[in-house]
């Protein structure tokens, strides 16, 4: 089945699930006076029951899972998670009724681990000075220890995660901008946003480019992941093919514009503000054009970091 015949099939008994997706996609005028031909667009997944954009792909992974009949008895799903996926995946295995475990890096900041702890899932620590990618190695170890208790998720390599946003994501992206995109800009977690968006938009118009953005300093964005040292994790979705460019955000002026898009109503995340980053990095470029890209997840995840700080 696919994500809207899922989420419609299990939305009359869970009435929660029917919440995720259809988000509303909103004009930033940050850049409208450097740049009065260029229109940004940003796509707002704070609006998600589970306030970030990993609601849609974890709520398709565990629907088909739960479909096939995975995730019966007292079996356990088990991920690695920055702290959005964990979120989604607490809150719809809390709805569901299926016990969930993650594996995270202890720097994730507070109010991730509370909302996690809060739906009744449990958490596994890994040492954030071991990097993001030791996470992903410990739930590999723990998943392989014991398959028959372990249902291991694979956020990194299930394909579900970039098809919820190939089939919903993009989708709604094509509707409002009624087709009128010429440039999508996103960074790289999991890769599911840029390989399943990247891929929908392709396939209408392959004019339409896909900018990639890394920030420039690691650990520094919550749900970004290094990739230009050869010994990184190279997420197993992740097409680079669908990828036209790489730009480096510098890490302290995406938490500023952080802060501008607060100013403007649209309180989203440090990775928003990179993502925002690439956009003013690109319309300083093209000039004019129709980009679009995502805020991430809701501002107040970040209460204890120092995001808000100097605001
Ligand atoms: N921003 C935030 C705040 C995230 O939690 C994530 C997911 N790790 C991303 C961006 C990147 O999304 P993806 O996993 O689809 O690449």
């Amino acid at each position: 089945m696919g994500f809207r015949e899922l989420q419609q099939a299990y939305a009359e008994q869970f009435p929660a699930v029917g919440l995720v997706g259809q988000t509303p996609l909103v004009r930033v005028d940050l850049f409208r006076d450097e740049f009065p031909e260029v229109e940004v667009y940003a796509k707002m997944e704070p609006f998600n029951p589970g306030g970030s954009l990993k609601d849609r792909p974890v709520l398709y992974m565990m629907l088909d899972a739960f479909e096939r009949g995975e995730l019966s008895g007292t079996r356990t799903l088990i991920d690695s998670s920055s702290g959005n996926a964990g979120i989604a995946y607490a809150w719809i295995g809390g709805v569901l009724g299926v016990s969930v475990k993650l594996v995270i890096p202890n720097n994730a900041s507070a109010e991730r681990k509370k909302r996690i702890l809060s739906h009744g899932a449990e958490i596994h620590f890994t040492n954030a000075h071991d990097g993001y990618d030791e996470a992903l190695r410990e739930v590999r170890r723990l998943a392989h220890s014991d398959p028959d208790r372990y249902f291991f998720c694979d956020q990194y390599a299930n394909e579900l995660n970039w098809r919820a946003h190939y089939e919903s994501t993009a989708e709604e992206i094509l509707e409002q901008t009624e087709g009128r995109i010429t440039h999508f800009v996103a960074g790289v977690g999991t890769g599911g946003t840029i390989t399943g968006i990247g891929r929908r938009l392709k396939e209408h118009d392959p004019t339409i480019r896909i900018e990639c953005v890394v920030p420039d300093a690691f650990p520094g964005v919550e749900g970004l992941k290094p990739l230009k040292d050869p010994n990184d994790i190279v997420p197993a979705i992740l097409d680079r093919d669908v990828i036209d460019r790489m730009w480096d955000a510098d890490v302290d002026r995406g938490w500023e514009l952080s802060q501008s898009m607060a100013r403007a109503g649209l309180f989203g995340g440090q990775s928003s503000g990179v993502y925002m980053d690439g956009v003013r990095q690109l319309a300083a470029e093209i000039k004019k054009g129709v980009i679009v890209t995502i805020v991430c997840d809701i501002g107040e995840r970040y209460m204890s970091t120092r995001l808000w700080d100097s605001t």
